[in-house]
């Protein structure tokens, strides 16, 4: 698309788009009062997590993020852009040759993804919603209207943390909940306008949960295939915390189920005690390294916050570049964490490594599906089920890092062909 292109709004089904030569809306300043306050940047947590946040600190925008800005910015949005929204929805998909991007492994892909769209795209013609990744779930059940008195907060989290496993979370964390990740205001694709949070500081905690995705799918990188892990891991995400919220709900109290809306996932994640920041950007979990999808719930009930935890990956990460090495745009750094971010897509006032979102998102959609590359080559992409992932794990949290780091050669991190996936799935 040329700059001189009238403004295509996309969605994940690509069924919506502003009609030709439409006047872009006016972005309006939604921010509630509450927001408006000036948020305090620094918390006793930081201590644990490592979190280096500047006094100038503010609130993400949502409006920022690559994907909102793929509607409304041009440096974003391209023809490819909205070739690759389009393609989960098929015929749109863009199937060729290459292994990993036949019709097939896109009908496999866009199943995957199904039930997720169904419900991120319930509201979005009535009332510009797109839940699970601009909004949180609003289709629940009215619950209970007295609060049940679920007694110790410590006990009332063992409880809740059953059944989130119950309803399918591979892990699940609690934490306080903590203004300075939720967006300052959220971004509706619909007609381009900000508008406020669906939570607010009357919430208490955060249960974030984890999902992991398959790691034989996860394998074969870059393929169509491949995305299919990432649309089962939301779909499972949306049925366990669709499910516990409503649980939640119906014991009374409030509860805001939330995928990669309304927040900022990765900051609720490290604070519940679930994993650490990589180099990559992205979550690294105990038991599946980087290879997860975040959930969370904002809540109301009393419970016990978990702490933040440390196996080494920060030390790790500062000798090992695999993933920028593997990244083929190069959008991560291989340098030392910093606040100079390569664009407004990411924060400026926290001293971290941040991978520039412009970079990656060109590289999706010359692709026309997801890259999980950085995914697929970190050396903590194991499954730690066998006695050998736990003992580089514990190899990986030492001195002997510079040895592990050796080892994961033996690791299978190279791309597997998706046509192998496929016969290996039939036989
Ligand atoms: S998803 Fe792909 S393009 Fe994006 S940072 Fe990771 S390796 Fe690079
Ligand atoms: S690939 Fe290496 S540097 Fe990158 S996140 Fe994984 S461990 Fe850290």
């Amino acid at each position: 698309m040329s700059p001189k292109s009238p403004p295509g709004v996309v969605s994940i089904d690509g069924s919506w788009k502003r009609a030709e030569g439409a006047a872009e809306p006016e972005a309006v300043d939604a921010t509630p009062s509450i927001r408006r306050n000036r948020i305090e940047p620094h918390r006793d947590i930081d201590k644990l997590t490592g979190f280096e946040i500047g006094d100038d600190f503010t609130p993400f925008d949502q409006k920022n993020d690559v994907f909102s800005r793929a509607n409304w910015d041009e440096n974003v949005r391209s023809d490819k852009a909205l070739e690759f929204w389009a393609a989960y929805i098929m015929p749109n998909a863009r199937a060729r040759k290459a292994d990993g991007y036949s019709q097939r492994d896109y009908a496999l892909r866009n199943a995957a993804w199904h039930f997720t769209k169904a419900f991120a795209t319930l509201k979005t013609g009535s009332e510009g919603r797109h839940e699970g990744f601009n909004d949180t779930f609003t289709l629940h059940g009215p619950g209970w209207p007295e609060k049940w008195d679920m007694g110790d907060p410590a006990e009332t989290s063992k409880d809740i943390k059953k059944v989130a496993r119950l309803f399918g979370a591979d892990d699940v964390g609690i934490c306080d909940y903590d203004p300075r990740w939720v967006y300052a205001t959220k971004f509706n694709r619909l007609d381009q306008s900000s508008r406020p949070p669906d939570v607010d500081d009357s919430l208490t905690h955060v249960i974030v949960t984890i999902t992991a995705m398959d790691l034989d799918l996860t394998a074969t990188v870059p393929s169509a295939l491949a995305a299919t892990a990432t649309g089962m891991g939301y779909t499972m995400d949306a049925v366990t915390l669709m499910s516990l919220a409503q649980y939640i709900r119906n014991l009374g109290y409030n509860a805001h189920a939330s995928m990669n809306d309304t927040a900022l996932n990765i900051p609720l994640a490290v604070q519940a005690g679930l994993g650490e920041y990589g180099r990559h950007g992205l979550l690294i979990t105990k038991d599946f390294g980087p290879r997860v999808r975040i959930g969370k719930i904002f809540t109301d009930m009393p419970l016990a916050p978990d702490q933040p935890t440390s196996f080494g990956v920060t030390e790790f990460c500062n000798m090992c570049q695999a993933c920028a090495a593997g990244c083929p745009p190069k959008a991560i750094p291989f340098d030392k964490p910093k606040n100079d971010p390569p664009n407004f897509s990411s924060f400026s006032t926290i001293r971290k490594w941040t991978t520039d979102a412009e970079k990656c998102f060109k590289f999706w959609t010359a692709q026309n599906t997801e890259c999980s590359i950085c995914i697929r080559v970190c050396p903590y992409n194991r499954s730690f089920k066998s006695r050998w992932d736990k003992l580089w794990r514990w190899l990986a949290g030492t001195r002997l890092r510079r040895l592990a780091l050796w080892l994961d050669r033996f690791r299978e991190g190279g791309r597997r062909n998706a046509a192998g996936w496929w016969l290996g799935k039939s036989e």
